[in-house]
């Protein structure tokens, strides 16, 4: 089973999670700025006709038992978190603190086709992996306190061990130290303004423009004013909502077209770089909260960490966020 421990530091959990290191290792070969060709895989687990080697699916699009499916998601064969709906035991040990490493781990599988990318589908197939994410998180965040986090990784460098197009969802028992902080910082906003600090800097943004990737009526494709990193960029419902698993089919659909469009444009500006994002909603049981608003973020990892960062906690961004946004606006209309 995996353990979570408490950084008495930081007072960071720490998943220690030693299935982790069996995980079969098939990733795309190439991850330079140059295209990759992903190589089919005769043992790809992903792939159709190899259902019955992963495990029971948990959901799958269309809703019918047999035939075609277009989106399958199943519990990860290696998972972060040891599967289960009972309660994380903590325990404290003098100034040793741990928790039951319990939640769940799931794989979205985006697609039948094991050479595709989000990038390459259509709005549809792209809101149909968000219908996945809904789904998944809804079910998730009923079980237990903590978060459900959907997240991708792309490419090799980005931590992903199999190239067939997936993405994953974990449920954590317990809430981050970061997401703590960022409904700490949210929470104070509203107590000083009466106000979403999400909302406001959503519509700040759109007023000022510069920094603005691409918008539509219900969400909007920002360059943070602080990006940690070189093109990090975010996608904000404009109205307020603080878990995606609330997100109507507008704000899906919505959602899955600029999501799409940004992939293609950082794949037209930047090649077929290594990414990751998640999709960030308020903790379990919080999802009523009028002061946090949902909001995938997605990093490029174009850059690796230094002692600077190590000491400093502080990220270095060599891309201003004005013109990384600038770019990405370009790269939008000449990759429609
Ligand atoms: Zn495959």
């Amino acid at each position: 089973m995996s353990e979570l421990r408490r950084d008495p530091f930081t007072l960071a959990w720490v998943v220690i999670a030693p299935e982790r290191a069996d995980r079969p290792q098939r990733t795309m070969p190439a991850l330079s700025a140059a295209p990759a060709v992903t190589g089919d895989d005769p043992d790809c687990p992903f792939c159709p006709g190899r259902e019955l080697d992963t495990p029971d699916e948990v959901w799958r699009l269309p809703d019918e038992p047999a035939g075609a499916w277009a989106v399958r998601v199943v519990p990860n064969r290696y998972p972060v978190l040891t599967r289960g709906d009972q309660p994380a035991h903590h325990r404290t040990n003098g100034l040793r603190t741990s928790a039951d490493g319990i939640g769940s781990h799931e794989v979205v599988i985006e697609s039948p086709r094991h050479r595709w990318d989000l990038a390459d589908g259509d709005d549809s197939a792209v809101a149909n992996v968000l219908r996945a994410y809904r789904a998944r998180s809804l079910a998730l965040r009923g079980r237990r306190p903590g978060l459900v986090l959907p997240f991708r990784n792309h490419g090799a460098a980005a931590g992903t061990s199999l190239s067939h197009p997936h993405s994953q969802i974990v449920a954590t028992p317990i809430v981050p130290l970061r997401h703590r902080h960022l409904f700490h910082v949210a929470r104070g906003y509203y107590d000083d303004h009466g106000r979403c600090l999400y909302v406001d800097v959503t519509a700040a943004e759109l007023a000022d423009g510069q920094r603005v990737v691409a918008c539509n009526d219900s969400v909007i494709a920002l360059v943070p004013y602080a990006a940690g990193a070189p093109y990090e960029t975010w996608i904000l419902p404009r109205h307020h909502q603080a878990s995606f698993a609330d997100a109507h089919d507008d704000i899906l659909d919505d959602t899955a077209a600029v999501l799409r469009r940004l992939l293609a444009a950082l794949r037209g500006l930047l090649g077929d770089i290594p990414y990751n994002y998640a999709l960030i909603s308020a903790p379990n049981g919080e999802e009523g909260t009028t002061y946090f608003a949902w909001h995938l973020r997605l990093v490029p990892r174009l850059a690796s960490a230094a002692g600077f960062e190590l000491g400093t906690g502080m990220a270095v961004n060599t891309v201003p966020p004005e013109h990384a946004a600038a770019q990405l606006r370009r790269a939008l209309t000449a990759h429609p």
